[in-house]
């Protein structure tokens, strides 16, 4: 345990890859506020089991695409946690294969306000906090970039692909804007992780057929992109900013 107690909000941290850097989060002494959209057992499961191994979450249901809800989020974690430390912007959503032709503006749209718009939002209420030109102490921002940013994604889901191109201009650009106030912003690019975000309407194994073509030979775990996220906004990586951490078993 960390002889300071700070505070995190996680995005998207029901299940997944958020879920797991929440346990590991609690388990480094973060007192932890779990964002989720849909799935309150999940959500409270999770808070529950870490507060029953001796660590402080707490769950706030938010939609992160729309601002009113990201305020609340905000509005729960001063409130209930105070002055925000660190923030990984962790929701994202990703659809049904399908090539671009294909694709309806709602889908597209979707994708984007959710994975852009979100981390944007939630990025700018952290800033708010930490900036040291505003009064705040500083802190550190993680936002989930993916592979797919630098692949492109053809025939599958170009969309969630530019939206995370989008993610790695954001913490490009935000980690110079607030470098001297206080705020590290850097991000992580994980490959294939084996997690419920594949689930949705790939064909037939697809996640087996992916395996094959990353040379480490298997998917990675949630956990492996947890303690590169927990790496990235400790104390450990203090003249890291504008930083990328690929995490896809070499491919
Ligand atoms: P997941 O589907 O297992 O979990 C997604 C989480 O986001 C859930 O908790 C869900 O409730 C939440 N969520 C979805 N829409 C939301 C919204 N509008 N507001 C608030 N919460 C919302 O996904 P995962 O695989 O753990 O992915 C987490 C992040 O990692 C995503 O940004 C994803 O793009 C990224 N990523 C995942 C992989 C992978 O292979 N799993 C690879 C690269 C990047």
């Amino acid at each position: 345990m960390s002889a300071t107690r700070k505070v995190l909000l996680i995005t998207g941290a029901s299940r997944g890859i958020g879920a797991a850097t929440a346990r590991l989060a609690a388990e480094r002494g973060y007192r932890v506020c779990i964002n989720y959209l849909s799935d309150d057992e999940a959500a409270e499961a999770l808070r529950d089991e870490i507060n029953a191994a001796g660590g402080e979450a707490l769950t706030f249901r938010a939609d992160v695409s729309q601002e009113p809800q990201v305020l609340a989020l905000f509005g729960f974690v001063d409130r209930r946690l105070g002055l925000l430390d660190a923030l990984v912007n962790n929701a994202g959503i990703l659809e049904r294969q399908m090539r671009l032709e294909q694709m309806s503006v709602e889908r597209i749209e979707r994708v984007l306000t959710t994975n852009v718009l979100g981390s944007f939002l939630c990025a700018r209420e952290a800033v708010r906090r930490m900036s040291t030109r505003l009064g705040g102490r500083g802190g550190a921002i993680v936002n989930l970039s993916s592979m797919a940013a630098r692949l492109g994604a053809p025939h599958e889901y170009i969309d969630y692909a530019a939206s995370k191109g989008a993610i790695e201009s954001l913490t490009l650009g935000l980690a110079r804007e607030v470098a001297a106030e206080g705020i590290r912003v850097n991000a992580v690019r994980p490959g294939l992780i084996e997690t419920d975000i594949h689930a949705r309407g790939g064909e037939p194994g697809r996640v087996a057929r992916l395996r094959t073509s990353v040379p480490m030979q298997r998917g990675g775990a949630p956990e492996e992109v947890a303690r590169a996220i927990l790496w990235l906004l400790s104390d450990e990586a203090s003249y890291a900013t504008a930083t990328f951490i690929d995490l896809a078993g070499g491919r």
